[in-house]
């Protein structure tokens, strides 16, 4: 990567591979801006879940993915926002965890959210984590990963996570959320969850946050 190139980095996955953590540190390190649209999808069921719409009811989630306005926290804070309320706490619930895949799945919620997330890479460069980032959203990205780790390393790194933020936790049924939730994200019609075909498989179980890091700098320097 040449200095003040634009470059847009794609980083997929399965629920609990890192990628959070892992784009945000990138992003950072190289000075550019960062997208967890896994926390826009979040939103729209956090806010289904608190105005009593069902999860279930295609018509009125979708309209309310329309009307409702995310925003994040400047310069890569973490925070994120539903219309003006903070909700980064909330969009972490267990509930909207089971929730979220079944809005994730509905057409018209995606493409609402797709069309932001493009926006925001018209924007400059940007590194940006999700399920369908390599193969729907920025396809011409010029870094794809693809990060993955077994099913039982991933429920051991987000049971770890709960336990250290003072939240109750069972392994056992956070394995058999993240499976159902890889399940879903796999199984759907639109932009199901899989590498894109020029994506760099990484799979983590084996590496550190740092040694996954690095390695991605390294591919990035390297595009
Ligand atoms: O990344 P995170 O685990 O927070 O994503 C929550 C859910 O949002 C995923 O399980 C998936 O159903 C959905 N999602 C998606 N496409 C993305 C990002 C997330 O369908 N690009």
């Amino acid at each position: 990567m040449e200095n003040n190139k634009l470059i847009h980095i794609a980083i997929d996955g399965p629920a609990g591979a890192g990628k959070s953590s892992v784009a945000r540190e990138i992003a950072t390190r190289l000075g550019i801006a960062y997208l967890d649209t896994g926390a826009m999808y979040r939103v729209v069921a956090y806010k289904a879940l608190s105005l009593g719409v069902s999860i279930r009811d295609e018509e009125q989630v979708t309209a309310l993915a329309g009307k409702i306005k995310i925003t994040f926290g400047p310069g890569g804070n973490p925070e994120v926002y539903c219309d003006g309320q903070n909700v980064t706490t909330e969009i972490r619930s267990p509930e909207v965890g089971r929730a979220v895949s079944v809005v994730a799945s509905y057409p018209g919620v995606r493409e609402c959210l797709v069309n932001l997330q493009r926006q925001e890479a018209a924007k400059g460069s940007v590194v940006m984590d999700g399920r369908d980032i390599g193969t729907y959203v920025l396809p011409q990205a010029e870094v794809k990963i693809f990060l993955t780790a077994s099913p039982a390393e991933r429920a051991k790194r987000r049971h770890r996570e709960n336990i250290l933020a003072g939240k109750e936790s069972n392994y056992e049924e956070v394995l058999a959320d993240i499976q159902k939730r890889d399940r879903m994200d796999m199984e759907r019609k639109h932009a199901p969850l899989k590498p894109a075909p020029d994506a760099i498989i990484l799979d983590t179980t084996d590496l550190s946050q740092q040694e996954v890091v690095e390695t991605i700098i390294k591919i990035v320097r390297e595009a």
